[in-house]
């Protein structure tokens, strides 16, 4: 339902991708669609972008959360597994999700996430940046990172003002049990260089990206608790690649070096392929379009039940449940 306040809140792509190996998305478990979009879109602000099926799993809601048009470097997914039990964040997992802000608005988060009943830690210093730490509802972990300056663009039509709201990833936090199967990955065939290291923990940059999203750190953990899979985990990091031809060109590369790959899979906004990198962690590369545009209108993003052509024979049955969603800014429908 189209309720006319996102009007002038969306702006036009402003630049073409400037570069493309940073972080494209990241994917977790939910427990709880509903609990999930409350909390992603009614307190972190991030705009429901669209609600589909996993393409895997039809029976399964995938919601995608990002800017105003879900650009690449701002889109946290979920998968909703209802019910799940909580899974266990270890090795070898993305163990953080971190989000950007402007630096003097680390202190804005810190009071909203409290006055929402978020047990907040932080800020900590982390290479010279502020970082807060919480959870979300089902256990994920979460950073919000305070940076000088952001090549990303808030959306404006949220809850949060805009001067504070989120430009979309900073970086993910990967934890492995050794770190340097993960690191050839990275730097070899992801086109990451180092960056720094700090306390055990090794921050890879995409090389000459100035986008959001563009760093992934490494820790390494060998004497924490293997990660288990469920609820409040990470599945999967999504990295960019500009379009099929940079894919398959890394996707040979993955493939020379040993590794198994996929096929290329249409994932309708994004054609992917994914591997399972050395430490464990699964891979996927994304292709930067066509973008969640493609069978919604920009101002109608997230509010329709969008399901691929295959799985339209379910839609009355997973219809049902969608109805039943309260979406951001919808007294109901
Ligand atoms: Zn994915």
């Amino acid at each position: 339902m189209w309720t006319g306040r996102l009007q002038g809140g969306v702006r036009r792509e402003r630049r073409m991708n400037p570069g493309t190996s940073g972080i494209h998305h990241v994917t977790a478990i939910t427990a709880d669609a509903q609990r999930n979009i409350d909390f992603y879109c009614g307190v972190l602000g991030l705009r429901l972008v669209k609600v589909t099926v996993n393409f895997d799993d039809p029976r399964s809601f995938h919601l995608y959360y990002g800017d105003g048009m879900g650009r690449p470097g701002t889109v946290l997914t979920f998968f909703e597994w209802p019910r799940i039990p909580g899974g266990r964040i270890g090795p070898p997992q993305v163990t953080a999700t971190a989000l950007e802000v402007p630096a003097g608005s680390l202190g804005y988060w810190e009071e909203r996430l409290r006055g929402a009943g978020v047990e907040v830690s932080g800020p900590v210093e982390r290479f010279g940046e502020g970082v807060l730490r919480f959870e979300d509802p089902d256990g994920t972990a979460v950073e919000i990172v305070g940076v000088g300056a952001s090549a990303g663009e808030a959306w404006e039509a949220g809850p949060v003002p805009v001067e504070h709201a989120v430009r979309g990833f900073h970086s993910v936090t990967i934890s492995e049990e050794g770190h340097e199967g993960t690191a050839g990955a990275l730097t070899g065939l992801m086109g990451f260089e180092l960056a720094g290291e700090e306390g055990g923990r090794f921050r890879y940059r995409a090389a000459g990206d100035g986008g959001v999203g563009a760093a992934v750190d490494v820790v390494c953990a060998p004497d924490a608790r293997h990660g288990l899979m469920g609820g409040g985990v990470v599945h999967h990091v999504a990295f960019r690649a500009r379009d099929e031809g940079e894919q398959a060109r890394r996707r040979e590369r993955i493939a020379g070096a040993g590794l198994n790959v996929s096929p290329v899979m249409d994932r309708t906004y994004f054609k992917s392929i994914y591997f399972r990198e050395p430490g464990g962690v699964l891979f996927e590369i994304a292709t930067d379009g066509p973008g969640f545009a493609v069978d919604e209108g920009v101002e109608a993003l997230g509010t329709g039940l969008m399901l691929p052509a295959r799985y339209e024979g379910l839609r009355g049955e997973i219809e049902e449940r969608w109805k039943r969603l309260r979406l951001p800014g919808e007294g109901g429908r």
